[in-house]
């Protein structure tokens, strides 16, 4: 039995350094969130309680509706002092960013239009035309001035990183996993997919695309260490007059944006990237969408209709599977 023993305390050791599925699933940012790891057990455990702490931590700083939160306290004071917390920091200069390249289609700054659709409160109206062009005059994202030591905020204005939140949540959690080790993980923030690595046996993710029009998946991917983030109209909305109103606003109107788009999904390394890129060619419509993806060729996509096609771009030619019936399948090459 003696001779046994250190054979059996082996084998126990071998089986707690494993790598095993260890999921945590969570409310936070006003959607449901599932981090899966693949680690020896306990530390699984440990990372996905690391990654919830993180996740609690951005909300605490980027939420629109916590009192608390220091974007809530800059909409309401419009300003912040020293120090600025380092990810609104890194949010506002991405976002800057962002917002440049995207001739404004990307704008965080748009919140005192979106909450006055009632979006966020619950409170669904239809503002009139005059209430909106006053409210669009404050909307402008160059004008905030921003560096370490403070934040300014014109007369009006008011932020909400809901369109980008998300996928720096990933990006984030991606860090956590990445600095312990971890080769092998799946994040699932609400619309927002982010893989780490492959699989544990080797194999690619099939991550799916929802479908815009019923409860299942209209497109697979078969991805590697990948963010894949959908931006559509069919989840967050409210109808009126038989109307539909949907979450997702064109800068330039005011409005909810209406184009040929049902929903945009982007493929690309960058969480952060592919969130603010998936709102921001919604707003596009097809054509510009396509157009703003040949002259940056950083990340894919697909574009899902409103005629019921799939139109995707080149890079994804080997691992896109469509899985239900689409009126015309197209690839956009370079
Ligand atoms: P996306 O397309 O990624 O983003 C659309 C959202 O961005 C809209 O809902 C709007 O807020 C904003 N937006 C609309 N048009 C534009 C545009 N052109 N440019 C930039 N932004 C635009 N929701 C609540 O209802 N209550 C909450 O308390 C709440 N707390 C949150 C806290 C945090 C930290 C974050 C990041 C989000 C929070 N949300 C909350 C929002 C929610 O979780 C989703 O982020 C949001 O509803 C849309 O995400 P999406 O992925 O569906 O769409
Ligand atoms: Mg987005």
């Amino acid at each position: 039995m003696k001779k046994f023993l250190p054979v059996f305390l082996i084998l126990i050791f071998l089986t707690s350094c494993k790598a095993a599925k260890t999921s945590d699933s969570f409310s936070a940012m006003n959607t449901f969130m599932t981090v899966s790891v693949y680690a020896p057990a306990k530390k699984g455990k440990v990372l996905c309680k690391k990654i919830h702490s993180r996740i609690d931590e951005l909300e605490a700083v980027l939420s629109t509706t916590l009192l608390e939160s220091d974007v809530h306290k800059l909409n309401n004071k419009k300003q912040l002092d020293f120090p600025v917390n380092k990810d609104l920091l890194t949010l506002l200069d991405f976002s800057r960013e962002i917002n440049k390249q995207t001739f404004g289609a990307f704008n965080p700054a748009l919140y005192p239009v979106i909450r006055e659709w009632g979006f966020t409160t619950g409170n669904y109206k239809i503002p009139d035309s005059s209430r909106l062009e006053t409210l669009l005059a404050n909307t402008d994202f160059s004008k905030i001035i921003f560096d370490e030591n403070k934040v300014l905020l014109e007369f009006g204005m008011e932020l909400d990183f809901g369109a980008v939140g998300k996928g720096y949540a990933c990006d984030q959690a991606i860090e956590i996993l990445k600095s312990n080790g971890v080769q092998s993980a799946l994040l699932y923030f609400g619309g927002n997919i982010q893989t780490l690595g492959t699989k544990p046996d080797g194999s690619l993710w099939r991550v799916g695309i929802k479908n815009p029009w019923n409860n299942d998946s209209a497109v697979s991917l078969k991805v590697e260490s990948k963010a894949v983030v959908t931006s559509g109209g069919y989840e967050r909305f409210f109808e009126l007059d038989g109307k539909r109103y949907i979450h997702i606003f064109d800068p330039k109107t005011g409005r909810p944006s209406q184009n040929d788009l049902e929903s945009v999904t982007i493929v690309c390394e960058s969480g952060t990237y592919a969130d603010a890129l998936s709102t921001a060619l919604f707003v596009m419509g097809k054509e510009k969408a396509v157009e703003w993806w040949k002259t940056h060729q950083n990340f894919d996509f697909v574009l899902l209709t409103k005629e019921r096609a799939l139109v995707y771009s080149c890079g994804l030619e080997k691992i896109i599977e469509p899985l239900i019936d689409f009126s015309y399948i197209e690839r956009i090459d370079f």
